[in-house]
C-alpha cells in the first residue's frame, strides 16, 4: 500500500530468493484481477506458495494416527502433580476437570509439550523455563472474503494478516504480553484495530458480518528480552532435563510454530529413542500428513455425503455439510465430553449458522 512503501516488498524478495520460496511479482492490475477484494491503491503485490490448514482436521487425524500406533488420550484431562524420586519422574497424578476422574499415571519417560504452559508445568516438577507469553487475537467473517491468504507487505504487525479457512476468513492478529496463560479474551480494542487494519488491506471488511472471535497464546521461548514479542524467535526449544537439571527421564519441547511441529516432533522422538537405546530414526517427515486424502472441500464433502441422503440420511448443518450420520459416529465414539469436542470433530455450527 502506499503508506507502507516499497522498500520492504524488496526485502521480502530478496530474502525469499536466499530461501529458495519462488515469488511473482505482480502489477496493481494483476493483482485485483487474481483477488478483486483487495484495496484498489495498491502498488503492487507479491504472490508465493503461501497456503492454509484446518487446525482442527490437523489435530485430530494425528491424534487418530497416533492411536493407531498404540497411544491413548485423556481428554480435559490436565497433569497436577509430578513424583520425583531422587534425580527420576517416577510418575503423574492427572485430574479430569469434567468428571473429576482422577489419574495416577507411572512414567518411564515424560515429555512435556504443553505450549504456553510448558513454564507452569516445569514448576511442577520444581523446575522452570523463561518464557514470553504473547497473546493473539483473532476474528472471523461469516463468509469467505478472498480465495488467497492476504498478507500486509511490511514489517509484521497488528492485523496484516487474512486467512480463507473453509467458507470463513479470520482476521488476525494482535500480540500483547501477558503474565498469565489462563482466563484470557479478546478484547473490544482488539476487534476494532485489526477491522481498522484489515480494513487498509480488504475495504469490504468495514461492512462485513462477523461471527466469533477468538484468542491464542504464544509459546515464546525467551533467549533475551526484546520490545516487539513478533521479534522473539520463533525456532523451538528442545530440552533434555537431564543435561540441564539432572532429572533423567524428562524432555521439554516447546516455542516454534505450527508450521513447524513435525520437525518439532522429530527431534524430540529422535531424542527420547537416543535417551531410550533405540537405533531407529524418526521416520514420520518422510510420510504423508495423516487424513491426506480426506474430502476437505464442501463440494466433496456433499459427494461423500449425498449417497446416504436417499435413505433417510439427513444433513444437520448445511452450511459446512453435516450429516447426522457423522454427528451420530462422533457422538458413538463416548470419549467426547463438552460441545466443543463434536463441533471441532465435524465443524458443525462452525459456518455462519
Ligand atoms: C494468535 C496466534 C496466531 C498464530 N499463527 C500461526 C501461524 O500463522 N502459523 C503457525 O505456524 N503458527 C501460528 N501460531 C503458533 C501456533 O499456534 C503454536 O506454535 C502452536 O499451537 C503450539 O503448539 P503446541 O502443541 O506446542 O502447544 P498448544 O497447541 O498450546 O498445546 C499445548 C497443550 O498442552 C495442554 N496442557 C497445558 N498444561 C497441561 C497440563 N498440566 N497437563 C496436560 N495438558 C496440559 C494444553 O491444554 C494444550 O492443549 C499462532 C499462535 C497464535 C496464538
Amino acid at each position: 500500500l502506499p503508506e507502507d512503501g516499497l522498500e520492504f516488498r524488496d526485502l521480502f524478495l530478496k530474502s525469499c530468493e536466499k530461501a529458495d520460496i519462488p515469488t511473482t511479482l505482480l502489477t496493481r492490475d494483476e493483482a485485483l484481477n487474481l483477488e478483486p477484494e483487495l484495496n484498489s491503491d495498491l502498488l503492487s503485490a507479491v504472490e508465493v506458495p503461501d497456503g492454509s490448514i484446518d487446525p482442527f482436521s490437523l489435530v485430530i487425524e494425528n491424534a487418530r494416527d497416533a492411536e493407531k500406533h498404540g497411544a491413548s488420550f485423556l481428554l480435559h484431562t490436565d497433569v497436577r502433580s509430578i513424583q520425583v524420586d531422587k534425580d527420576k519422574i517416577i510418575g503423574v497424578r492427572a485430574k479430569d476437570h469434567f468428571q473429576g476422574e482422577e489419574h495416577i499415571i507411572d512414567t518411564r519417560y515424560l515429555i512435556n509439550a504443553t505450549g504456553a504452559w510448558a513454564n507452569r508445568f516445569l514448576n511442577l516438577a520444581g523446575l522452570g523455563l523463561d518464557m514470553a507469553l504473547s497473546k493473539g487475537s483473532m476474528i472471523i467473517t461469516n463468509q469467505r472474503i478472498t480465495q488467497r491468504v492476504i498478507n500486509r507487505c511490511r514489517r509484521p504487525s497488528d492485523g496484516d494478516i487474512l486467512v480463507p479457512n473453509g467458507l470463513v476468513s479470520i482476521l488476525g492478529t494482535t500480540s500483547i504480553r501477558l503474565d498469565y496463560v489462563e482466563n484470557f479474551e479478546v478484547t473490544s480494542s482488539e476487534v476494532a484495530l485489526l477491522m481498522k487494519e484489515i480494513s487498509r488491506m480488504i475495504p469490504v471488511i468495514q461492512g462485513t458480518r462477523f461471527i466469533r472471535s477468538y484468542a491464542g497464546i504464544r509459546p515464546l521461548v525467551l533467549p533475551e528480552e526484546k520490545e516487539d514479542d513478533r521479534a522473539i524467535s520463533r525456532g523451538f526449544a528442545l530440552i533434555d532435563h537431564e543435561k540441564r537439571d539432572g532429572l533423567k527421564n524428562l524432555i521439554t519441547v516447546t516455542g516454534g510454530k505450527l508450521i513447524t511441529y513435525r520437525l518439532m516432533a522429530e527431534k524430540t522422538s529422535d531424542l527420547l529413542c537416543q535417551k531410550m537405546g533405540i537405533q531407529t530414526s524418526c521416520s514420520t517427515h518422510l510420510k504423508s500428513l495423516p487424513g491426506k486424502g480426506k474430502p476437505c472441500d464442501l463440494k466433496e464433502r456433499l459427494k461423500e455425503i449425498r449417497p446416504a441422503l436417499g435413505k433417510g440420511g439427513e444433513i444437520i448443518c448445511d452450511c459446512e455439510i453435516v450429516g447426522r450420520k457423522e454427528l451420530e459416529d462422533s457422538l458413538k465414539k463416548g470419549d467426547l465430553k463438552d460441545l466443543q469436542d463434536i463441533l471441532h470433530r465435524t465443524r458443525l455450527a462452525k459456518g455462519t449458522c
